[in-house]
């Protein structure tokens, strides 16, 4: 059992308001047991203690939000309360209880088998927050695991969570990545060679975790009650606004915030293409309904362009997963929570609308940011469909050529208007080709596309009066010049294996301003290099974590 001990340095700062479970019915069977849990929504558990908790990184912005002062983040007790050997009095530890469609099957219960939320509270700017623990042992939800989570998919998540946010793509937080000093066995190839590794714990911070398949799990189960006061609970803490605009009128409530969710998830899709983020495991168990990145795993960023890219070993047959698809994956997903709602409303209408606003939201942002990335997003009305059709062409063009998405349309930017003469327009778009040979294949089609983009963008600029500076400033805004690309976040796994987290902790403050140049880390933004094309972890991963 953790220790409670009162007399921490932040014991009295947090500010906990525990609504989770202050208002939702929890698991009546105290043991750590692995079981089926009925009529409940979660499970009082308390982490597992470790053997010598060590923080490895944290965000301190992050921190600051919750509540802890930077004094804070250096107290003996902090490893300890994020490695959970140590809980302050007045938390109440739970695991949520959720199903979920794994891989286009119905999985009955999953829930949080290795995360343990401390607690819920408000956080210092008035923003609620639910700190959780990601690796802090069994929970009645374990089903055949042990509970923990290894270095390299901890450090994972610490690390492109906080780079999303920064990215401007709705996300989970990450407070802090613990080493447990425990190791965890686990068979990363699956090829029945189990290895000791190091273990950590990531402490993730965000106002909810609740995923489509909380609700999914109550309706499979017939429990249409408990799914009443889940949804209209979520609707209360998660989605005031829609609680104060339709007071009286549950039906209306509901369905608002069922397009709501479509919204959102359309817009977390729309960013996702934008910045070439791949989930990996996009199971209705890791979609959050407050449309957040959520559940890091086997993720991975398109580089050479290709939409039937997925890093996923576990999917590589059948690519489900795969970048192209997502949009769709989430509709389908989308359309499985609706099922799961349909017991909460009288007819189908209200889910059939919340599911077509979905269509709508993901096709304007997805044409908007689209447009924004070769600098055309306010383009006339009558060149819109020139703009759509340039992209995809791009895009095309970059997938025959085998070219990095990131560097491309980064150095895109760049480039003046008009072009420069000859070849200068290519050969300023710099080392982002993975292939000489294809490149020179499609160098004319290239030059072809950007004297058709430079046309547009030159027209664009004389109507608006725009300066050529200004369109710079507007596509680095939305095209990144460093992504927490798989081989760098490899590297940085390798030395903190070691002890050593100099890379980790470089490579969080550079990916904290992915948007700005910064030239003394110049090749952190390389493309990935030829070493890195078939190791593990640098190009495709399984989902060992
Ligand atoms: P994921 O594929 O990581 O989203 O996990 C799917 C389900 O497996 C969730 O219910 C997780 O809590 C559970 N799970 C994954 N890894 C572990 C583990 N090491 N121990 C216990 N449960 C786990
Ligand atoms: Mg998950």
């Amino acid at each position: 059992m953790p220790r409670y001990l009162s007399l921490v340095p932040f014991a009295a700062a947090l500010r906990l308001d525990q609504r989770f479970t202050d208002e939702l019915p929890g698991d009546p069977n105290p043991a750590n047991s692995r079981r089926q849990v009925l009529g409940a929504a979660w499970s009082p558990v308390t982490p597992t203690p470790v053997a010598a908790p060590r923080l490895l990184a944290w965000a301190p912005d992050v921190a600051a939000q919750v509540g802890f002062s930077p004094a804070d983040i250096h107290a003996p007790e902090f490893p300890q309360l994020l490695g959970g050997n140590l809980v302050l009095p007045g938390m109440r530890p739970y695991a949520a209880c959720y199903g979920g469609h794994q891989f286009g099957h119905w999985a009955g219960q999953l829930g949080d088998g290795r995360a343990i939320t401390l607690a819920e509270g408000i956080g210092t700017d008035g923003a609620r927050w639910e700190l959780q623990l990601k690796g802090a042992g069994p929970t009645p939800y374990s089903r055949t695991a042990d509970g923990r989570a290894v270095l390299r998919s901890s450090l994972r998540e610490f690390l492109c969570s906080e780079a999303m946010h920064a990215l401007g793509v709705p996300t989970t937080r990450a407070l802090a990545l613990v080493a447990t000093g425990e190791p965890v066995i686990r068979d990363i190839l699956y090829r029945g060679d189990p290895q000791p590794e190091p273990g950590a714990i990531t402490t993730r911070v965000a106002p909810s975790f609740l995923r489509f398949g909380n609700f999914e799990i109550h309706t499979a189960r017939g429990d249409h009650a408990l799914l009443e006061r889940l949804a209209d609970f979520t609707i209360a803490r998660d989605f005031p606004h829609l609680a104060a605009a339709h007071p009286a009128d549950a039906t209306a409530r509901r369905a608002a915030w069922f397009a709501e969710v479509c919204a959102r998830t359309a817009v977390l899709m729309a960013h996702w293409m934008r910045v070439g983020f791949v989930h990996g495991v996009m199971n209705t168990d890791n979609l959050s309904v407050l449309g957040l990145t959520i559940d890091y795993g086997p993720y991975g960023w398109v580089e050479a362009f290709d939409p039937h890219f997925t890093p996923n070993t576990t999917d590589a047959g059948q690519r489900r997963y795969r970048f192209g698809q997502q949009p769709a994956v989430a509709q389908w997903n989308l359309v499985r929570l609706a099922e799961a709602l349909l017991p909460l409303f009288p007819d189908d209408a209200p889910l059939a609308d919340g599911l077509a606003a979905f269509d709508t939201r993901f096709q304007a942002d997805h044409r908007r940011m689209s447009a924004a990335k070769v600098g055309l997003a306010d383009a006339a009305p009558d060149r819109q469909e020139a703009v759509t059709r340039l992209v995809r062409e791009g895009y095309a063009l970059l997938y025959e050529a085998q070219g990095d998405v990131t560097l491309f349309f980064r150095a895109l930017g760049e480039l003046p208007v008009p072009l420069p003469a000859g070849d200068g327009a290519l050969a300023a778009l710099g080392d982002c080709w993975y292939d000489d040979i294809r490149r020179d294949q499609h160098a004319d089609a290239l030059r072809a596309w950007l004297a058709q983009w430079a046309a547009l963008v030159a027209e664009h600029d004389a109507r608006t009066g725009r300066t050529a500076e200004a369109r710079r400033a507007a596509m680095h805004a939305v095209n990144p010049r460093y992504i927490p690309r798989n081989y760098l976040a490899q590297e940085a796994i390798q030395d903190a294996a070691q002890g050593d987290v100099t890379r980790l902790r470089t490579l969080q403050a550079v990916l904290a301003r992915p948007y700005d140049d910064q030239p003394a880390h110049a090749h952190l933004a390389a493309r990935r290099p030829a070493w890195a094309d078939d190791v593990p972890g640098c190009s495709m991963l399984s989902c060992s974590s």
